[in-house]
This record gives structure tokens, C-alpha cells and sequence, in this order.
């Protein structure tokens, strides 16, 4: 687990992955529009400890947990200079994160934090930051396909809007995960107390807790970028829908409102994960890379 980032926030500041579940938190009262609400006293509510076998230990739980009531009133004061791409940059090699770095002619490179410190331990190379522009640029290319060179003030719209509700979209698709793993632990529930099979829902129960604690990460590095939306919607709100007019703005803080994160193979070859959760392969294999 990847303690660094601050996106085990999400993930642990739910009980349900320790395996104790605080069983009906919320209850479901009408059964024909599946509409849940939270348990104020419609139903009893009991704690079941050890209630599934947890992906994490509780210890490991109530660390992050103390850890993270404390990081809310000291980290203001204690925030380094962020650029766009920090903590952004994933290595695929070896799973870091890409550190900026600034050469004397002036150039930023972006390098792998562990190969900085010896290339026995990464062999990645480092990355100019125009070179990250344009496979950037070429991810959001394909991610928009025709859309982008036919008709600008149509898909300046189309971009304007995807701002507009990313947080509204972010909300729906977090509470559409919750309200499946509610139906799936209250099936598991009656199957344990009704002495039936429960392998099957146990399973589908871990895939979609794995599915959320992904997601969950995404979403802790996507509340974050609120700024970026805002001055990428600024930037569009000023333009002319003209294609060559868009092309102009697309840099890496614009387009950064769009990104969740940036796995890179190699300086040539990058996968970008959206805000959306979708995903978009940009450049290529090289063949050098091969050998
Ligand atoms: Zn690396």
C-alpha cells in the first residue's frame, strides 16, 4: 500500500475494510425505489467486529485514522510548492512517484524519485516536460476524437459541461458504488445468518470493495484539483470555439483539470487515467525498449 499518498484517506476512513461492519448504518425502507437512508432509529443498529474477513488490519486502520485527524490542522501550514504534475507521474517500473526537476539551461526534466537516487533500483528515464505535453496533448486528442478538430465551439461546450458536473458525476458514481456494497453486505448478512452458501457474495462483495478502494484513491486526488476545473473553465469561458483558438490553451494546467494520473512506461509511452475513470494510451512502444 502505497502509505505516501494521502489517498488511503478514503479508503480507510471506512470501517468496512477492516472487516467490521456497523450493520444497519443505513436501512433500506422502501423496497420498490431501492431508496436507502441513513439509520437514524427506524431500525436497531449494532456493531458486528470481525463481522468479513478485512482487507486491512485494524491496527493499520486506527494509525492512518490518528494520523489523518492530525495531518487536517498541521498541513496547511507546513504545504511545499506543488507544480501540476506532482504526484501525478506514476513509474510503472516500480510503482513512485516522478520528482521535478529543473536544469541549468532552464528545461524542466521529470524523473522517477527512486531511479534519482540510483538507477540500480530504477532504470526509467527521465522526461522533458514538453515531452510530457505532448503525449499529454495526443491522450486528450484521442480521448475527444473527431469531436476536437471539427467543430470547436461545440466541443468547447462539450469540455465546458464535462467541468461543470465533474463534481456532480463524482458524487453520483461514489453513491451508486455505496448503495451496491449496502445491497451486497445486507445479502451476505441474511446468507450467514440463514446458514446458507456465502462464497459467491463474498466474492463479488471483495471485487467491488477493490473497485471502490480504486476509485476512492481517484477521488481523494480529484477533490484536490478543484482549482484546476476552475481555471480550465475560466480559460474557456473566455474563448473564441474556434479549433485553432482550443489548440491554443491546451497546456498541461489546462488539460490537467482532466487528469486523475499519468502512468508512464517510458518517456514515449504513458497511460492517462481521467477523472471519469477512463483510461487513454498516448505515444508508443518503442522497439529499443524491447531489448
Ligand atoms: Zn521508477
Amino acid at each position: 500500500m502505497d502509505w505516501d499518498g494521502s489517498g488511503v484517506r478514503g479508503l480507510l476512513t471506512n470501517e468496512r475494510y477492516t472487516g467490521d461492519v456497523l450493520s444497519r448504518k443505513t436501512c433500506t425502507l422502501d423496497f420498490r425505489s431501492h431508496k436507502s437512508v441513513v439509520n437514524d432509529g427506524h431500525k436497531p443498529q449494532y456493531y458486528i467486529e470481525n463481522h468479513h474477513e478485512g482487507i486491512i488490519s485494524k491496527e493499520d486502520f486506527q494509525r492512518v485514522q490518528d494520523i489523518l485527524s492530525q495531518s487536517v490542522s498541521t498541513a496547511k501550514g507546513i504545504r511545499k510548492k506543488t507544480y501540476p504534475l506532482s504526484k501525478r507521474l506514476k513509474c510503472t517500473n516500480c510503482g513512485a512517484n516522478f520528482h521535478r526537476q529543473e536544469n541549468p539551461n532552464g528545461k524542466v526534466d521529470w524523473i522517477c524519485s527512486t531511479s534519482k537516487k540510483s538507477k540500480k533500483l530504477c532504470k526509467m528515464e527521465s522526461i522533458n516536460e514538453e515531452q510530457i505535453e505532448k503525449l499529454l496533448k495526443e491522450g486528450f486528442y484521442k480521448r475527444y476524437g473527431d469531436n476536437i478538430t471539427t467543430d470547436g465551439n461545440r466541443f468547447k461546450k462539450q469540455l465546458m459541461k464535462e467541468l461543470m458536473n465533474a463534481e456532480a458525476a463524482r458524487d453520483r458514481e461514489q453513491n451508486l458504488l455505496r448503495v451496491k456494497l449496502e445491497k451486497i453486505l445486507i445479502e451476505e448478512n441474511k446468507a450467514v445468518i440463514d446458514g446458507l452458501e456465502t462464497g459467491p457474495i463474498k466474492e463479488k462483495r471483495i471485487a467491488l470493495e477493490k473497485q471502490i478502494a480504486e476509485r476512492a484513491t481517484d477521488w481523494e486526488l480529484f477533490d484536490r484539483d478543484e482549482a484546476f476545473r476552475r481555471k480550465a473553465l475560466g480559460k474557456l469561458k473566455d474563448l473564441q470555439g474556434s479549433v485553432q483558438s482550443i489548440n491554443r490553451i491546451l497546456d498541461i494546467s489546462f488539460m490537467r483539470a482532466w487528469v486523475i494520473r499519468i502512468k508512464i512506461e517510458s518517456p514515449y509511452l504513458f497511460t492517462v487515467k481521467w477523472i471519469d475513470g477512463s483510461k487513454t494510451v498516448a505515444g508508443q512502444f518503442r522497439r529499443r525498449y524491447m531489448l
